[in-house]
């Protein structure tokens, strides 16, 4: 167990203190000790740290980045000099530094100034010289597949909580189909009375993106997932689109109907998700497909016409090291997809692999080498000609890495950049989703539907009420 302590009780970074305790120590819930404990209890912490404070720094962002640097430099002595890759930053959007500083108009970065901004960036944030890299990398490339997108736009996204069967990792909001298909129409009824409230609040505005997400759309049956994006066109103006996503994600979800019926409306990028080209890890993390099945699924909709295919892949999955990466990678790259979106585990708390800890490898120091994991991954998916494009990170990352998207030029996913550079509102329909408003004077608020099943259908005036007030 770790443990923490304020000695002069003043705890106003605390939610910071306990993402780094995180990072360095993962897996472990640290323990807010009311003050030094006494030697007996002392005896029950592995260790306890104290958390310094700097009262004579006035400005708030200031004294917030002293107090984690200081900790950081003790976590660090205290793991040996371990190092984390991003510093102490925290948050879930590195990118957003550098977009920034470009956008307050330093467009290079190989300037002196720009060199003083790097050192800057080193010295406040401590991070390292190759997640910088990455990051003013993919700040640039979003710039330029952002170019043309402005605030008034908005995107849709419209979530169908649905899968063949839940992941061993999952978090999302995900009903295994077989047990749950009597309640898809329900579903899509009260879904679709939410699309008219918002078409109503988005009258005379085109979307830039529509992204039809999950739980797995393709869980559903062709006619039901036709009814859904049949809903979509007819409420919304589609003429200006520049994307439209639907995740197929599990292969085992994908028929040639389905896909008959995706081409039909026009969808131009579709995402084939193995996580793994394992197949004993496929068995450990409760898929109930084997690589075999990723592959036929790939033919499939690249044989449908689809020349948009993105791939997710998760590094760290339970009993998977460097060895198999290499080996996902391998297959992945006889597929060629035209985007790779490379995910570190994030071990959430709602997820049956933190829940059960079914005799896994919860990922750690000394346990995988994540950093090399994600090396494999990243140098695979660039001798594929892919490019850096989006990145995101989330809190208890395998080794505290990121989420990066890569992609063929001009395949970018537009709608991953526009939720994570909050640009503009994106209305979330459906059982667990978050809508976004970024309003003209910057300011962003959300409203979220409900994500139990039942309580979404039956609430449905309340979730279309919340969207009205949070546009209005
Ligand atoms: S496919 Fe995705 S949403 Fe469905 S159970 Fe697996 S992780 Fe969850």
């Amino acid at each position: 167990m770790v443990g923490f302590y304020f000695p002069d009780g003043n705890d106003e970074f605390e939610y910071d203190v306990r993402g780094l305790m995180t990072s360095f120590f993962p897996g472990c819930e640290p323990v807010k000790l009311a003050g030094r404990p006494d030697a007996e209890l002392a005896l029950d912490f592995e260790r306890i740290l104290r958390i310094p404070a700097f009262p004579e720094i006035t400005d708030k962002g200031e004294r917030k980045n002293e107090t984690k640097r200081a900790f950081y430099r003790e976590l660090s002595e205290m793991t040996g000099g371990k190092q984390l890759p991003w510093g102490t930053l925290t948050g879930i959007r590195p990118t957003k530094l550098i977009t920034q500083y470009l956008e307050a108009g330093h467009p290079e970065f190989d300037t002196a100034e720009s060199k003083g901004f790097r050192s800057l960036m080193k010295e406040k944030y401590l991070i390292s010289d190759e997640k910088l890299d990455l990051a003013v990398r993919i700040a640039r490339e979003e710039q330029k597949i952002l170019s043309g997108i402005g605030p008034d736009g908005f995107s849709l996204y419209c979530g169908i909580p649905f899968c063949p069967s839940r992941c061993l990792y999952c978090s999302f909001t995900s009903y295994p189909i077989l047990k749950f298909a009597d309640r898809v129409d329900g579903y899509i009824g009260a879904m679709t009375g939410e699309m008219d409230a918002v078409s109503g609040i988005f009258a005379g505005k085109r979307p830039d993106t529509v992204y039809i997400g999950g739980g797995t759309p393709t869980a559903i049956t062709a006619d039901q997932l036709d009814r859904v994006i049949s809903a979509v066109e007819e409420r919304f103006d589609l003429s200006g689109i520049r994307e439209f996503t639907v995740e197929a994600g599990r292969p085992d979800s994908i028929t040639k109907e389905k896909l008959d019926v995706l081409k039909k409306h026009r969808v131009d990028r579709i995402s084939v998700n193995p996580q793994t080209m394992n197949d004993e890890t496929l068995v450990r993390i409760g898929r109930l497909h084997t690589v075999g099945d990723i592959v036929r699924a790939f033919h499939l909709v690249r044989d449908a016409g689809f020349e948009n295919i993105n791939m997710d892949l998760i590094l760290g999955l339970p009993g998977e090291g460097p060895a198999e990466v290499e080996n996902t990678m391998r297959q992945i790259e006889t597929l060629r997809p035209d985007s790779l979106t490379i995910h570190a585990l994030a071990v959430k708390r709602a997820s049956r692999l933190k829940m059960e800890a079914v005799g896994t490898v919860i990922p750690g120091p000394g346990q995988i080498d994540s950093e090399a994991m994600m090396r494999i991954a990243s140098e695979g998916a660039e001798s594929m000609g892919l490019v850096p494009y989006y990145l995101y990170r989330q809190k208890n990352m395998a080794g505290n890495l990121e989420n990066v998207g890569y992609a063929k030029p001009g395949k970018a996913g537009l709608y991953n950049i526009l939720i994570m550079e909050e640009k503009q509102s994106i209305a979330a329909l459906g059982a667990g989703t978050v809508s976004k408003a970024v309003h003209p004077d910057g300011r962003i608020e959300r409203a979220d539907d409900v994500k139990d099943l039942k309580e979404y259908v039956d609430r449905i005036d309340e979730m279309i009420e919340r969207k009205k007030e949070l546009w209005h």
